[in-house]
């Protein structure tokens, strides 16, 4: 299973079920995560919400890579991530779609992809961001039950040929070292600012 985006359109793929996309295809601009494997393989066991999980266990928020708590929402490092500095924000509540959202867990939401912003740029100067959801496991999600949105920064050229023809990804800083660098940076920008 090879797990993609089309660059092209801005769309970010959480997994992809089609077999016949077991190989890159020539000529895409494609993200491969071929690593995300296992990441798709660890959400069929147990409760499989890695995301409701997190929120549970505040005790462990850096072994977690969990980086904020709001009021309604909680942002975390993508551990499979498609680049360095792939977030995720999503409600506390383990809800599937936006339907399920009042409108204060929709503003923060968007409050975070927001200070999220700033502060991957202060940290690791991205030339722009893919910030989007896949809603069902039709669309791509990869956890379909608990609704949440990835910030992606994304570097000119970053779907370079090792990418397109290795199908191989090149992840510069280790999770860790950049969840420590986020956390400091935050609370040099104050961030989360939530209304
Ligand atoms: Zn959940």
């Amino acid at each position: 299973m090879v797990l993609s985006s089309d660059a092209s359109i801005g769309m970010i793929s959480d997994m992809n079920n089609n077999e016949d996309n077991l190989q890159p295809q020539s000529g895409n601009t494609n993200l491969w995560a071929p690593w995300r494997i296992e990441y798709i393989q660890s959400l069929t066991g147990d409760d499989g919400c890695f995301l409701c999980q997190y929120r549970d266990e505040p005790d462990k928020d850096s072994e977690n890579l969990l980086l904020w708590r709001g009021e309604n929402c909680l942002a975390v490092m993508n551990r499979f991530p498609y680049t360095g500095g792939h977030m995720l924000v999503a409600p506390m509540a383990h809800v599937a779609g936006l339907e399920d959202l009042s409108g204060p867990v929709m503003c923060e939401m968007m409050e975070m992809a927001r200070d999220l912003q700033v502060l991957l740029k202060q940290t690791i100067s991205p030339h722009g961001f893919n910030v989007g959801m896949n809603i069902g496991r039709c669309a791509g999600a990869g956890l379909p039950g608990h609704l949440h949105l990835h910030i992606v920064p994304r570097w000119n050229g970053d779907t370079n040929f090792m990418s397109a023809l290795g199908d191989i990804r090149v992840i510069p800083q280790a999770l860790s070292q950049l969840y420590e660098h986020l956390k400091t940076n935050s609370a040099k920008l104050e961030l989360p600012k939530l209304s």
